[in-house]
């Protein structure tokens, strides 16, 4: 059934309150007095009554209304100015690698090159295409977990080999200005859990990444403990850290706490919040501190369920 507009019900309303007052009121005056004089007054009185009690319905229905119109209004500027911000972000992430990718085809196709030339150049096209589709295995993850698409799959690890392979993968991409240390606090045996293994790696990858894009030189730590039946994970690192005032932005998406325009700090502001999705599918929590200028230390925690063989 088609429903009534808002302001066809209220107006309805109004008039039915309204007819229903002025007919029953009248008959109940009539029933306590005869007396003419005596009735008007008591029927200029009621006529206030009924105008203040509607006054006051009506103010509050408009309150009401109107706070859900601007909460609504505010929401939209908001989504407004993150869809532009994203579009802006989007349009460097792909310009950045198309622009290399269509450049160094070019010049393979027409110059005479030497053979470490030609390996040169085929390189960087290769990772000018990784990064494309980073950003849109990045848009998709973070699409698929706001639609609620994203399914766990529990499955029981070793937590020390994980975080050893991380270790490996970690080592060969990063800055050679940073020292990287891992620490594991749990024996192999005790480490043998249920978890989703794909999720918890690409997190921790995430988080080391981003350590790693935001330090110039230092050091970057990443280790676990386990508190209260929760494994607690800890990025660390002595990188440029994040001001006060962009804090509370940085896990929502397409939000960057740092200049967009400086080309070492790439990326289109969705990893946390990716991360973040991720974590709460898990069932745990991700926090942070941060001194800028010092570093920052990124630390999550996950239920630790140990595997029974
Ligand atoms: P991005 O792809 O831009 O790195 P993220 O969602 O991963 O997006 O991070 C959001 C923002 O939080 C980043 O743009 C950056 O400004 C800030 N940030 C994240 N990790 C760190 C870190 N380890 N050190 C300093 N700033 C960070």
């Amino acid at each position: 059934m088609k429903k009534i507009k808002f302001e066809y019900r209220i107006t309805i309303l109004y008039l039915l309150i309204g007819g229903f007052w002025i007919i029953f009121s009248d008959k109940f005056l009539l029933t306590i007095t005869g007396d003419r004089e005596l009735l008007t007054e008591l029927q200029t009185y009621k006529g206030w009554f009924y105008v203040a009690t509607t006054s006051f319905l009506l103010f509050l229905l408009l309150k009401s209304h109107l706070k859900k119109l601007r909460k609504a209004e505010s929401e939209a500027k908001k989504s407004n100015e993150l869809k532009t911000a994203f579009l802006q972000n989007i349009s460097h992430e792909i310009r950045t690698p198309m622009n290399s990718i269509i450049g160094f085809s070019d010049v393979l196709n027409s110059q005479k090159l030497s053979e470490k030339q030609i390996k040169q150049f085929l390189a960087i096209i290769r990772n000018s295409s990784n990064q494309l589709l980073y950003v849109v295995d990045e848009l998709l993850e973070i699409s698929m977990l706001e639609t609620k698409n994203v399914k766990v799959h529990h499955d029981t690890f070793l937590l020390n080999k994980l975080i050893d392979e991380v270790d490996e993968a970690f080592s060969s991409m990063v800055k050679n200005e940073i020292k990287f240390k891992v620490e594991k606090s749990l024996s192999d045996n005790e480490s043998h859990i249920v978890t989703d293994s794909g999720k918890l790696r690409l997190i921790i990858m995430n988080l080391l990444h981003n350590a790693n894009k935001y330090t110039a030189s230092g050091s970057i730590k990443l280790s676990y403990t386990l508190k209260d039946e929760m494994l607690i994970f800890t990025v660390e690192d002595t990188g440029i850290g994040i001001e006060a005032d962009k804090q509370e932005y940085i896990f929502t998406r397409f939000q960057k706490a740092h200049d967009e325009k400086n080309d070492t700090y790439d990326g289109v502001g969705l990893g946390l919040a990716i991360c973040k999705g991720n974590i709460n599918l898990l069932n745990g929590d991700i926090g942070f501190s941060t001194v800028p200028g010092k570093g920052s230390v990124f630390y999550f925690r996950i239920p630790y369920v140990r595997a029974t063989q």
